[in-house]
């Protein structure tokens, strides 16, 4: 499983780092995590063709982890394969598959009805390729509505992604699903290092990236810090960059 880390930031772009947008390509097929603004051009600035993609997976509808799926979606349309079945978009809130429609239908492309479909978070999804579980986290439940980490499992080895987690506490830092995972992709913006630490020392994980890395968490002298913190983790623990790549 090869993971390219297109998008690590929070929020809003900065110069160095765009939001949530995390590539997999796996079984010879190709996946996204969360699609901000920019995904469709930042993976054709690594040689990755966006119209080849076999499903996404959004994990909350915050627009840093979903600004960049309208166009994507117009990219597997317009230059998709043609009748091609549809493209699984897995959507926090399955009922915004309308809205996204409308918006592309606005936008010239009234043939979107059918060339998508939105499976539901609360199921399991498996293509053969990949397996992907979901678990809640709180990230919006002040809102009531739900947002979701991802269980990714192919080709013997499991991805494990936390999804944005409550702010200030992480109380729902998903300690027991990640358990085992090959590798834990950890948000690391909605809370600081003294919140987390406890969880990190009893999670049991082959390596872990933070990734979504908030406005604290970009500056080199925190990242420094950060690293320090964790140098007696038991597992390797690296800070993702934009155009970070690894393999599985
Ligand atoms: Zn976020
Ligand atoms: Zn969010």
């Amino acid at each position: 499983m090869k993971i390219i880390f297109l998008g690590t930031g929070h929020g809003s772009a900065t110069p160095t780092h765009i939001s949530s947008v995390t590539y997999l390509e796996t079984g010879g097929k190709s996946y996204l995590v969360d699609c901000a603004d920019g995904a469709d051009a930042e993976m054709l600035r690594h040689g990755l063709d966006p119209a080849e993609l076999s499903a996404i997976f959004i994990t909350h509808m915050h627009m840093d982890h979903n600004g960049g799926l309208p166009v994507v979606m117009k990219r597997l349309m317009k230059h998709g394969e043609e009748n091609a079945s549809p493209v699984p978009v897995m959507l926090s809130e399955p009922d915004t598959a309308e809205v996204i429609e409308k918006w592309l239908v606005i936008n010239g492309f009234p043939k979107v009805h059918g060339r998508f479909v939105y499976p539901d978070p609360e199921k399991e999804f498996d293509d053969g390729t990949v397996k992907v579980n979901s678990f809640h986290t709180k990230h919006l439940a002040a809102s009531g509505r739900p947002s979701f980490g991802y269980s990714i499992e192919s080709e013997g080895k499991r991805l494990f992604f936390s999804g944005d987690l409550k702010f200030g506490d992480c109380a729902d830092f998903p300690l027991e699903p990640a358990m085992g995972a090959d590798l834990m992709i950890c948000e690391l913006t909605h809370f600081r290092m003294p919140a987390v630490m406890p969880f990190l020392e009893k999670l049991e994980v082959g390596r872990l990236v933070f990734n979504h890395l908030g406005n604290w968490s970009q500056v080199p002298e925190e990242q420094a810090r950060i690293r320090e913190t964790c140098a007696h983790l038991p597992y390797p623990v690296e800070l993702a960059f934009d155009g970070m790549e690894l393999s599985l």
